[in-house]
């Protein structure tokens, strides 16, 4: 065991997973910070996957920049980091089984041709909503070409039911069937109805880019990942995840998603709306700063310079917030 807990070969096995699309600020700090302190609160491993399958919207040298801001900050991997950019063949195996499974199907739609199916039944859409895929492609493509593959949750959760109760559901039971209740550490109970939230959604993109939900959950599954700790604003794709992992049969790890830092004009700091790269002139600070959003405690004494200090005292306090110890 080093200093600091971490067991190797741990039961535990948590992970930070950036995209590489520009340096960390004091958001994506937050869930590194959060991430490392439970790894370290329950004696786990922790990893560094960097999320590049993207690459139209990676930052040549971010991945780089990010581990030296990580191991500045005193957050250092216990093994390699991990590129999705080099795991590509683990993403096709998984889709590969997902359609012989019959659980994805390809599709010729654009995102006109989905507004239009939209506005053909008469459904308008909030700003900025994304619209849920009306299905168009579940019975074939008739004739048009294919350019993306979809995952068929429809058709999944009527065929668990199906497993689960040896018919099909009937239209009085398929809405309480379709919800998927999950549990996350800090925001309790979940659920949502991925059909209509957001019907059967992207697994390879017509780009030919692979979707972040296949990578998150083939990467996660493969990395023997237990617990997933990272933003609010992923806590809504969290259902999706849980139905691939049903659906290639891995599982499910335990979630826990932190609290979101907002910029001045109160929107979500993130790299879109401009946060600033995080000062790594003073580490301690931004981790301080990090460590309030997640609600531990203060620096008791001002005059700790010391980060590994600091994050000792830092993974006491998550544990008794988290943890459950005394
Ligand atoms: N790569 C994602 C991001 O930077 C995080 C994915 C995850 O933690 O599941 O927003």
């Amino acid at each position: 065991m080093t200093e600091d807990g971490a067991a190797t070969g741990a039961r535990y096995i948590g992970r930070f997973a950036p995209s590489p699309t520009g340096p960390l600020h004091a958001g994506s700090l937050v869930a590194a910070l959060a991430s490392w302190l439970d790894a370290r609160a329950q004696q786990g491993q922790w990893l560094v996957r960097m999320e590049d399958v993207d690459a139209p919207r990676c930052v040549p040298g971010a991945d780089e920049f990010i581990l030296q801001q990580l191991a500045t900050c005193g957050l250092v991997p216990d093994a390699p980091p991990q590129w999705q950019s080099a795991r590509s063949p683990l993403y096709q195996r998984a889709l590969d089984q997902l359609v012989a499974q019959g659980h994805a199907y390809p599709c010729a739609c654009s995102r006109k041709d989905i507004e239009d199916a939209h506005a053909a039944q008469g459904h308008t859409r909030e700003r900025h909503a994304a619209l849920p895929y009306p299905g168009t492609c579940r019975q074939g493509l008739q004739g048009r070409a294919g350019r993306s593959w979809r995952f068929n949750a429809t058709d999944f959760k009527q065929k668990q039911a199906l497993a689960l109760y040896g018919h099909a559901l009937t239209a009085t039971n398929t809405a309480a069937n379709h919800l998927l209740q999950w549990h996350d550490r800090r925001l309790g109970e979940q659920h949502q109805d991925v059909t209509q939230a957001v019907g059967d959604f992207i697994l390879r993109r017509a780009d030919g880019l692979w979707a972040y939900q296949l990578a998150v959950v083939v990467d996660d599954a493969d990395q023997g990942i237990t617990d997933v700790v990272r933003g609010e604003d992923l806590a809504d794709n969290t259902p999706r995840q849980i139905l691939l992992q049903q659906a290639l049969g891995v599982p499910t790890p335990r979630y826990l998603h932190t609290p979101l830092v907002c910029g001045d004009n109160g929107e979500k700091l993130s790299k879109q709306n401009g946060a600033r790269a995080l000062d790594l002139a003073d580490p301690l600070q931004a981790l301080a700063s990090a460590a309030q959003v997640l609600g531990l405690p203060p620096l008791p004494n001002p005059h700790i310079r010391c980060i590994s200090d600091a994050l000792t005292l830092w993974v006491a306090a998550w544990r008794r917030n988290y943890n459950g110890a005394p």
